[in-house]
């Protein structure tokens, strides 16, 4: 083992990889993150996720204290209850959410994706490298691993961590044998703002919860409504105390654009779609696509589909990781998405990606003191 300071390279500036740098720089530990997107603000679709106490758990222990703060003071209001529905709006079931929001680790948050990468960004602005496409890695007989990039860059270190999502460049290299399936559903997601008008078209129930739509011929909607804490003039009146302030003087502030919203997302099996809406790129004809396929559905349904901003339209194909049998580890891992994709419908993606980054960073503080020990000078034995 070399007794230089630990060197860390990071591929992808995402939920895990910017957790992971967070903890890291917490800690002292050299680290260096490479995102394909090519600004702080490119790449993201602002779809809700939702965190639970195990996603917050890891965030507080690897983000600086007033920055968890500020990610718990940039969720969204937590939804009230679940609901599933008919496509008419009739409901199957319903049941209130437990409501312990003002706990700020131990509850279930509603984020919206664009700002919690915003929060994650905050403060790393030195370690987070944009316009850096990985393309391969190599590995050297000193331990050392050099990670390449498509501008003809490179860079080197003792680790690297692939957290570059589910088509991850890193793992295809790493572990080529590791597969993903494809489920056979697909969802087509979309927004519309919240205004007096569209808030008119969902009861207040799934108005303030999240809600399931089971429709005939195995279609389904989701649908949520985030309300943030600041609207385009800023921080909302009324919000008080600490969430206004440090919401108000949060710099990613400048580069989020979210603002309350209403998102849907409508899933079916890929064979009733009349064409494969992964190769539609033109928002408005997966709109058209949705509203051909629920004719039929309650008009207040289809309103918010009609209404919805074809420039928020945006299709999952919903895949899954196969397991794989352990590997030999080396220099090379990997976090997140990257290594074990799930369908968004279990809602547990970037909670565990958030974990992984925890337990890695534990383990490289571990690591990086064990090489710190090994580089102090042996002091003599002292004589009785
Ligand atoms: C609609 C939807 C809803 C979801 N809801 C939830 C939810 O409620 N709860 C939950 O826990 N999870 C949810 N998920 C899943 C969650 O978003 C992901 O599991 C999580 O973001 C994975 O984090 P990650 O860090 O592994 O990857 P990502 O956040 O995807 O980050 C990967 C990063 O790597 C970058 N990258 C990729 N290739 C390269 C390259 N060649 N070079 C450099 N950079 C590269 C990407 O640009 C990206 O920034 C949802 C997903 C979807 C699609």
């Amino acid at each position: 083992m070399t007794n230089k300071p630990l060197n860390v390279i990071i591929i992808g500036a995402g939920t895990g990889g910017l957790c992971l740098a967070h903890g890291l720089k917490k800690a002292g530990i050299s680290v260096a993150v490479y995102e394909r997107d090519r600004t702080r603000t490119g790449g993201l679709q602002g779809y809700r996720v939702g965190i639970s106490p195990d996603g917050s758990r890891a965030l507080r222990k690897c983000l600086p204290p007033e920055l968890f703060d500020v990610f718990v003071a940039t969720c969204a209001r937590a939804p009230k209850y679940f609901n599933m529905l008919t496509e008419q709006f009739s409901e199957v079931l319903s049941f209130e959410i437990a409501d312990n929001d003002s706990d700020p680790v131990n509850s279930e948050k509603s984020v919206s994706r664009m700002t919690l990468r915003q929060v994650l960004l905050t403060g790393l602005e030195d370690i987070v490298h944009f316009d850096k496409k990985f393309t391969r890695y190599e590995q050297h007989p000193d331990g050392k691993v050099t990670a390449y990039f498509e501008d003809g860059t490179s860079a080197t270190g003792d680790l690297l961590v692939g957290a570059d999502g589910t088509n991850s460049p890193v793992r295809k290299q790493y572990l080529p044998h590791a597969a993903l399936e494809n489920s056979g559903l697909i969802s087509i997601g979309g927004k519309l703002p919240i205004t007096e008008e569209t808030k008119k078209l969902l009861p207040p129930k799934v108005f303030h919860g999240i809600s399931m739509v089971m429709a005939p011929k195995a279609y389904s909607m989701i649908i949520h409504a985030m309300e943030f804490k600041w609207d385009r003039n800023g921080v909302k009146s009324g919000i008080g105390g600490n969430d206004a302030e440090l919401i108000a003087r949060w710099p990613g502030l400048l580069y989020d654009n979210t603002r309350d919203y209403i998102m849907w997302g409508f899933s079916t099996s890929h064979r009733l779609y009349p064409a494969n809406p992964l190769q539609i790129k033109d928002g408005e004809a997966l709109k058209q696509m949705v509203l051909n396929m629920t004719k039929g559905w309650h008009p207040h349904l289809r309103a918010m589909v009609a209404e919805s901003d074809p420039s928020t339209m945006f299709t999952v194909n919903i895949r899954t990781s196969v397991p794989i049998e352990p590997w030999q580890t080396s220099n090379v891992t990997l976090i997140g998405d990257a290594i074990h994709t799930m369908t968004p419908g279990r809602g547990v993606g970037a909670n565990t990606a958030l974990r992984d980054a925890e337990l890695l960073c534990r383990r490289l503080i571990e690591a990086a003191a064990e090489r710190s020990r090994s580089s102090q000078p042996c002091t003599s034995m002292r004589r009785r």
